[in-house]
């Protein structure tokens, strides 16, 4: 088995507005079928991080972000969005993004297409329904009508249907209730142990992120200030009292 890192950023800097400089010679990797976590306060850089691997940031036509992005072996910063998708891997954006004027079902069905170029088999429902039960029950209704936390699975179903090899998750928890909080990440954690797709998880909630991911790194202020495994970032005083806020 290829024992290099599926995803790894090297340096990374990016620049907004040729004046704002967000992330400052970030470094991480992810392994191969692991859940890492990208924990940091508000405005640290962790949402700029993902879109700066998938692709998706908002620089002038042209820029790039400096550093080295590797993805499966190969350097993909030349790559664009779709591309990336094709070769294995899909962002779940925050703010979920469905169609909110197309049923669940159409949802899916768009999505296989824009993802794979097919139409959509059983296959892909089952796999989808399968994780999500309720998305099923809600199938034929129009995603606009979906709660929150429906909206976050129709967003990671989707996601799924590329068979990604790696998955970035941004703030999967934001605005869901503790009891679909947990529901959510239980679910996160069995797609990563059943399908082998390895996730770098974007969260502000760093407790929850911790309890399903093998790793994390904490950034502040666009680098890398402390990284370990969940375990021993669960022990550190440090992260104790500042991200988990227990002293
Ligand atoms: P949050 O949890 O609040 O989303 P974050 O760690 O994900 O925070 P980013 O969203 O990456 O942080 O934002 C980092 C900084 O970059 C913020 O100060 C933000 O205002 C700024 N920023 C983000 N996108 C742009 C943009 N398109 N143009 C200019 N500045 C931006």
């Amino acid at each position: 088995m290829d024992a290099s890192p599926i995803l790894q950023i090297n340096n990374i800097e990016v620049i907004y507005n040729k004046a704002v400089q967000v992330l400052r010679g970030l470094s991480l990797a992810v392994p191969r079928g692991r859940i890492v976590a990208l924990l940091g306060s508000n405005g640290a850089g962790k949402t700029t991080t993902l879109k700066a691997v998938s692709r998706l940031l908002d620089l002038e036509d042209g820029e790039m972000p400096k550093g080295e992005v590797r993805f499966d072996g190969r350097d993909v910063r030349h790559l664009a969005a779709h591309e990336l998708v094709r070769s294995g891997l899909s962002h779940v954006m925050e703010g979920r993004h469905v169609f909110e004027d197309l049923t669940v079902e159409e949802n899916l069905v768009a999505a296989t297409y824009a993802l794979t170029g097919r139409k959509a088999v059983k296959a892909d429902f089952d796999l989808v329904y399968g994780y999500f039960p309720r998305l099923h029950e809600r199938r034929r209704g129009l995603a606009g009508y979906l709660s929150g936390g429906e909206q976050q699975m129709l967003a990671i179903g989707r996601a799924l249907l590329a068979r990604p090899k790696l998955m970035l998750l941004d703030e999967p928890s934001l605005g869901l209730s503790p009891v679909l909080v947990d529901s959510i990440f239980d679910i996160i954690a069995r797609i990563n142990a059943e399908q082998g797709v390895s996730m770098l998880l974007v969260e502000q909630n760093a407790s929850v992120a911790l309890s399903v991911a093998h790793y994390g790194y904490i950034m502040e202020m666009g680098k890398v200030v402390i990284d370990g495994t969940s375990q021993r970032l669960k022990a550190d005083a440090d992260v104790r009292e500042f991200y988990l806020g227990i002293g």
